[in-house]
């Protein structure tokens, strides 16, 4: 995968063998140092690198960039991997290890039991039988790679998580103790495998998410006859075919055909739903019952389901504090341990015990114990549509006190009606079409109303000159030679009490804001004199509160978050209404500003502040919030960008799940950090005071990897809650007639 901007080329490589913080640190090392690069971010969690290289030198033909930075990183001790090509491979060369796997599995467990049987003295010299010969192959044959790893980053002068256990390895066989020696370096390896497989596990969620991505594609050519292309051929504005069990292969807007649409690949949602001709789709929906003809709008990296994936794998970079914290921790754990066994070596000049001590310690469960599981949870939400940009997020939504809502197109359906007018020129008709064609360019729930209306009455909207928005307030062009704005009541001014004989607009849109409804004055003016303006008339919609709105502030309100306050744009009366309705406070009358001022009040008192939204006037709160969470974000950018969560459908139910699975995650997380500390404590002490055999040792230290992905692994199924509660909101999404 290449990219390029700027000056800068960006270029992604996988890394095969990492296993620990320690080992992402390297590769960054081994990366950076090659002349040519800007700059490197490696994720220990999807095994990536993504290099930033200078231009000028990566095109330089006769500095072969590429094969230096995978020389470095084979140098440093791990792999480059080639990316998607090698992944079948991969998997081949899996299969074929799994029977050696098995073998070396139940050896394992053999030894296990030797070791144990031993220490309780049930067994009594095993190993000492063990002739030195047969131990020192084990040694070689098992020890060999590790060792050779360990020795290059020691001549570097580099210390790597296994460095402490192989000099353990190293003395024991040194002290004549081979058959210790070979047990450490056995043990020392499963649980590097351990480690790999904790990895790998948390990345599952990723993978299968990954695998969702299309392939190819049906391209209906010039001639109008279709061929099967890859993907990566198709181009915006080509016409492409999907046919009944087929996935869509870029995002794009429906031209042709009916069909049913899962889209959870996206939203989650697994509820189909009715696709025709005009309706805009995704890419990686599944189609059934029907085929349908699409024209592509956004094709490769520019899909809405390649955001998706390049957000979740780029989560990582996003990390927690107490993440930065282990990890800072594990970087002074060996030096630390090593300081213990000179002590230990110091007062009791018992081998046994410090190498016993070299043993038990591993950094990794320390670096391991908070990425795996924030890794786990985000993967998991991503299947269900909920995208979560890092586990800072994570650890700030389990914090969240005051959750503040957005009113238009978040609480509310987005889809307002019309429902009254008081027109003061011509008649409604003419009022109507003068503000849809002001609204034409306008992408707010409001402005969509109007086109709506217009198109069903069939009014033809007039072409407009100079548009403009005004975030918050409304929409002004220029209309057939005048200036027409429609704006909202409280900032067209004072409205007139008596315009004709029998119409007194200001009482009209008191009555329809008691009503809880949204006014809209249009006004005309000639162009080069704003201020000459004359009231057309007013507008009043009408929106509906969402189903499961309700029931998501009840049950964000279970879990103890009970300042929960409605901000909107709209008037009064409308916000009361919906505020009312569902049992929360409410401010009105605010402009995209205020919203920060709201967020930014609550912060000052101390409260962590998530803020949900639909990304229309109020990104910059969704971006000021310690949480910004924008609903329904599919296809919509702006909220992708500023929030900090996106939830890719609009069903409300996600929202209080989001803060569950956050809280769980800390939970997971603590548990983690708790026991390999408490583990790790009880492990050196222990062994320093001679009462844990190396061996034992040995065997010991793998074990809090395997707490940790036991634990963790928890966080891949999400609750059972989820799955009533939007089979639930799917039977409860009523047609939304106001
Ligand atoms: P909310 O905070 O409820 O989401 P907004 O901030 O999006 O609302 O908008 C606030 C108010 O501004 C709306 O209730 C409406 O009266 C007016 N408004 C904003 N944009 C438009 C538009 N394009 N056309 C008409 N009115 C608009
Ligand atoms: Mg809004």
């Amino acid at each position: 995968m290449q990219q390029t901007s700027g000056t800068q080329l960006t270029r992604e490589y996988r890394i095969e063998g990492m296993d620990c913080a320690d080992c992402a640190r390297h590769v960054t090392a081994a990366i950076s140092s090659v002349p040519g690069v800007a700059a490197c971010d490696v994720f220990l969690g999807s095994e990536r690198a993504v290099v930033h290289l200078h231009t000028e030198i990566a095109n330089d033909t006769s500095n072969d960039v590429d094969a230096t930075i995978r020389a470095s990183v084979a140098q440093a001790g791990y792999r480059v991997g080639d990316d998607e090509a090698s992944a079948g491979l991969a998997e081949a060369r899996h299969a074929s290890r799994t029977a050696l796997r098995l073998l070396a599995g139940v050896s394992v467990v053999v030894l296990l039991i030797v070791v144990l049987g031993e220490w309780f003295g049930l067994l009594d010299g095993v190993t000492d039988r063990v002739p030195w010969y047969v131990s020192l192959l084990v040694l070689l044959a098992v020890g060999f790679r590790p060792l050779l790893v360990v020795l290059r980053n020691a001549l570097r002068g580099r210390v790597v998580s296994h460095s402490l256990m192989t000099v353990g390895a190293v003395a024991a066989a040194l002290a004549g103790q081979w058959s210790t020696a070979a047990i450490v370096v056995v043990f020392m390896r499963v649980g590097a495998y351990a480690e790999a497989a904790t990895a790998g596990r948390s990345r599952s969620a990723l993978r299968e998410l990954t695998a969702m991505a299309p392939r190819t594609a049906r391209r209906i050519d010039e001639d109008g006859a279709e061929s099967q292309v890859a993907v990566a051929e198709v181009a915006v504005g080509d016409r492409v075919v999907v046919r009944p069990g087929e996935a869509v292969p870029t995002d794009g807007e429906v031209i042709d055909g009916e069909a049913y649409l899962d889209q959870s690949a996206i939203t989650g949602e697994s509820q189909p739903v009715a696709a025709a001709a005009g309706v805009r789709v995704f890419a990686a929906s599944l189609v059934s019952g029907g085929a349908l003809v699409v024209r592509v709008t956004a094709a490769g990296e520019d899909t809405t389901f390649a955001r998706v994936i390049r957000l979740v794998q780029d989560a990582e970079r996003n990390r927690a504090v107490v993440e930065r914290a282990a990890d800072r921790f594990s970087g002074y754990y060996l030096p630390i341990v090593a300081v213990i066994a000179g002590a230990t070596w110091f007062f009791t000049r018992d081998i046994s015990a410090t190498i016993a001590v070299m043993v038990v310690a591993c950094s990794c469960s320390f670096a391991l114990a908070t990425p795996i599981a924030m890794l786990a949870s985000i993967g998991a939400a991503a299947r269900e549509g909920v995208l979560i940009k890092g586990g800072a997020t994570i650890e700030s939504l389990a914090r969240v006190s005051v959750v503040l809502l957005d009113k238009t197109g978040t609480v509310t359906t987005g889809k307002p009606r019309l429902v009254a007018s008081l027109p003061l020129i011509d008649n409604e008709a003419s009022l109507l079409r003068l503000a849809a064609s002001v609204e034409q360019r306008s992408e707010h729930p409001i402005a969509e109303a109007l086109r709506r209306e217009a198109v069903e009455r069939g009014i033809v909207p007039a072409t407009v000159e100079r548009f403009r928005a005004v975030p918050g307030i409304g929409v002004e062009a220029v209309v057939d030679g005048s200036l027409v704005s429609v704006r909202r009541a409280d900032a067209a001014g004072k409205l007139p009490t008596g315009a004709t004989d029998t119409a007194n607009p200001a009482e009209w849109a008191r009555e329809q804001e008691a009503a809880g409804r949204t006014v809209l004055c249009v006004h005309q003016s000639p162009v080069d004199q704003p201020d000459q303006r004359r009231l057309a008339g007013l507008l009043a919609t009408s929106d509906r509160v969402r189903p499961a709105v309700a029931e998501a502030v009840a049950r964000l309100r279970e879990l103890g978050i009970d300042h929960i306050e409605l901000i909107t744009g709209d008037n009064r009366g409308s916000a009361e209404q919906v505020a009312a309705e569902l049992g929360i406070a409410c401010r009105a009358g605010l402009l995209p500003q205020d919203k920060i001022a709201v967020v930014r009040e609550h912060q000052a008192r101390g409260a962590r502040v998530a803020m949900i939204g639909d990304g229309v006037n109020d990104a910059p709160a969704l971006a000021g919030a310690d949480v910004g969470i924008a609903m329904g974000a599919a296809g919509s950018d702006v909220a992708v960008e500023s929030a900090h969560v996106a939830l890719m459908g609009d069903d409300w139910l996600t929202v209080p799940l989001l803060f569950q699975i956050a809280r769980r995650t800390m939970r997971v997380v603590r548990l983690n950090i708790g026991f390999t500390a408490v583990y790790n404590l009880l492990g050196l002490s222990l062994a320093a005071l001679g009462l844990l055999p190396p061996v034992i040792a040995a065997a010991a230290q793998s074990l809090p990897d395997l707490g940790i992905l036991a634990n963790s692994s928890r966080l891949l199924r999400l609750p059972a809650a989820l799955q009533s509660g939007r089979a639930r909101a799917a039977v409860e999404a009523a047609p939304n007639e106001p």
